[in-house]
């Protein structure tokens, strides 16, 4: 049982870190970038709200997200732990998920912050040639990040909850890093 929270610039890991948590813990990785992808896909209603807002790089709005990770964390597919993988992007979605977990008699057990320098998350975002990662808007999710997620880092860290991992080393060793670390981890009361 684990309940892990992701967080860290675009680019810098989660989506595979979360990957391969997934697999070694056996329980499902969240992401609300995954859910949005596949509702734009779709063309779902969801998706073709969230569509304009994930091509200029700017965030899905808080109520929209938060009603997506109330759903999947009441799910039964949950109940046994997950990996929160781009959520909470904004301190009201961290404190949206704090009064969630509150009400389910639940907490998580660390958040994880995977840190990158940003021109080697440019160069991974280029590579991996996503319709959201062209030059222009990959430098405006940065700016995002900056303005409204990286906030989130000292909202954590005041908690006592938060570690921190160098992303900028190859997945393999990465993985090994946060499994370690989960493994010493004891749940925040
Ligand atoms: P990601 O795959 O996590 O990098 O997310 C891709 C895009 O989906 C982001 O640039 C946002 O537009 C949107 N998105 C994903 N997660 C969130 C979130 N928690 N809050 C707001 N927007 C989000």
């Amino acid at each position: 049982m684990a309940r892990v929270i992701l967080v860290g610039p675009p680019g810098s890991g989660k989506g595979t870190q979360g990957d391969l948590l997934q697999a070694a813990l056996g329980i499902p990785k969240i992401s609300t970038g995954d859910i949005l992808r596949a509702g734009v896909r779709d063309k779902t209603p969801l998706g073709l709200e969230a569509k304009r807002y994930m091509d200029s790089g700017n965030l899905v709005p808080d109520a929209v997200v938060i009603g997506l990770i109330e759903e999947r964390l009441q799910s039964k597919a949950a109940s046994n732990g997950w990996i929160l993988d781009g959520f909470p992007r904004t301190i009201p979605q961290a404190e949206a998920l704090d009064a969630l977990l509150a009400k389910l008699s639940i907490s998580y057990d660390c958040v994880i912050c995977l840190d990158a320098p940003d021109e080697e998350i440019v160069q991974r975002m280029l590579a991996r040639g996503r319709d959201d990662d062209k030059e222009e808007v990959i430098r405006e999710r940065l700016k995002v990040y900056r303005d409204k997620t990286a906030p989130l880092i000292e909202f954590y860290d005041r908690k006592g909850s938060l570690q921190t991992v160098n992303g900028n080393r190859p997945p393999e060793i990465v993985s090994a890093a946060l499994k370690e670390l989960l493994q010493s981890e004891q749940p925040v009361s």
